[in-house]
């Protein structure tokens, strides 16, 4: 229990402790630490306290504590639960806390390198289904590694940050020419963010079995996709302007460790992945094949359209740093991956617009009657998302919003 007087279902209650980099008035953003309706500065109360680990927290972004890996976290994080409950500290740690109301937020991780992996097959026999119908859904090598593609780590913003429509190149399948202008097929796609700590050396692969020293935490993933762009230049390298114009992510990141009580069996592998992907045991000798029961809610114009959950994903987040470094590709802090659109069984469970109008075929009505199949301009997108957490508390992810501005005009 801690001494705010927090109600027990506040989904930042003391077992959630997500980080973010905030700023008050006339202040430089550094590092705090939300709990329920505040915001604790942690350089601040850690300078109080005489710790000398304070001057990480004073960055403007988490990439200097990201760096200290592992065994700093979990210190970290011992600290704070420490600070918080025990009433003793009240007085030194009360004059430190903001209403989180009252702060600006900003974009907490100078994020180093970007990857958007394709995690749930759901989604990807469904894409594969619309984009591809003559062929089979998935393709050949999908059941035997996690793809991904190499994403713009510059253009990765802040949830709030509004998103201008690109414009671009798109051929609809019936026309003779490519045509240039602004998409006509704006869309959303829900995913789960892992923001990574600590490094590697080069040449010298992250194992399964370590990657729970480098899954630092998560926030909430927007990975706006622009369809009509999109098919046109993807084969056959892959995603570029259609996924790289903006990717808004959550201010809060929540850590692995906050997310313990979250973690599920995945859903079941066949063929089995090779060695180097089959899971083993990680931290604690806790299965390194898991998946997380994580509930989104994805909101267009105020109306929820749809409910993915995490746990249909078929890849785990330890697969997917395993096989992101594999070939011997180092890790940085700030490295920031994707987990793919996350869509399940049922139509409301997809994650995408492409999918829950079927590409456009099937509209969407809005509460107040209008019809959508992919994006307008001024429409609003907001997902929330929320963990299992320990003893049936629920550890709130937050939200990631953003609404769309019209094409620049040249
Ligand atoms: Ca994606």
């Amino acid at each position: 229990m801690t001494w705010l007087n927090l109600p027990s279902d506040h989904l930042f209650g003391i077992e959630n402790l997500p980080y973010g980099v905030f700023s008050t008035a006339g202040t430089s953003p550094r590092v705090g630490v939300r709990i329920g309706d505040a915001v604790l500065d942690l350089p601040a109360v850690a300078e109080a306290a005489g710790m000398e680990s304070a001057a990480v927290w004073r960055a403007g972004s988490l990439n200097p504590f990201l760096a200290e890996g592992r065994s700093a976290w979990r210190a970290a994080r011992e600290w704070l639960t420490g600070i918080l409950t025990d009433d003793s500290h009240r007085g030194a740690v009360e004059p430190h806390l903001h209403d989180v109301a009252g702060v600006t937020m900003h974009l907490p991780i100078e994020v180093a390198d970007y990857v958007d992996f394709y995690a749930s097959e759901h989604h990807a026999t469904n894409v594969g289904r619309i984009f591809r119908p003559d062929s089979e859904p998935l393709t050949p090598n999908w059941k035997h590694l996690p793809i991904g593609y190499h994403g713009r780590a510059g253009t990765i913003v802040l949830s709030g940050t509004d998103i201008v429509r690109p414009s671009g190149q798109r051929k609809p399948p019936t026309a003779d020419a490519p045509t240039f202008g602004p998409s006509a097929r704006l869309d959303i796609e829900a995913e789960l963010g892992f923001v990574v700590g600590g490094a590697s050396r080069l040449g010298e692969p992250v194992a399964l079995a370590d990657t729970d020293e480098h899954l630092f935490g998560v926030v909430i993933l927007n990975d706006w996709s622009a369809r009509d762009i999109q098919a046109w230049e993807y084969v056959p390298l892959g995603p570029f302007l259609g996924k790289s114009f903006a990717t808004s992510i959550s201010p809060w990141v929540v850590t692995m460790d906050a997310l313990r009580a979250a973690r599920i069996p995945l859903p079941g592998q066949d063929p089995e992945p090779l060695e180097y992907l089959r899971g083993g045991e990680g931290e604690d000798g806790a299965s390194t094949a898991y998946g997380l029961d994580i509930d989104y809610e994805v909101e267009w114009n105020g109306t929820v359209v749809a409910r993915p959950n995490y746990r249909d994903m078929y890849w785990s987040p330890a697969q997917m740093l395993a096989h992101l470094t594999v070939n011997g590709a180092t890790v940085r802090p700030g490295d920031l991956f994707a987990s793919g659109t996350i869509s399940g069984p049922e139509k409301d469970t997809r994650g995408c617009f492409l999918e829950l109008s079927w590409s456009g075929q099937e509209p969407i009505t809005l509460a107040d009657g209008s019809q959508r199949t992919f994006l307008e301009d001024g429409d609003t997108v907001v997902m929330r998302a929320t963990a299992t957490g320990p003893d049936g508390a629920r550890i709130g992810l937050g939200e990631c919003v953003g609404t769309i501005r019209p094409a620049r005009q040249e």
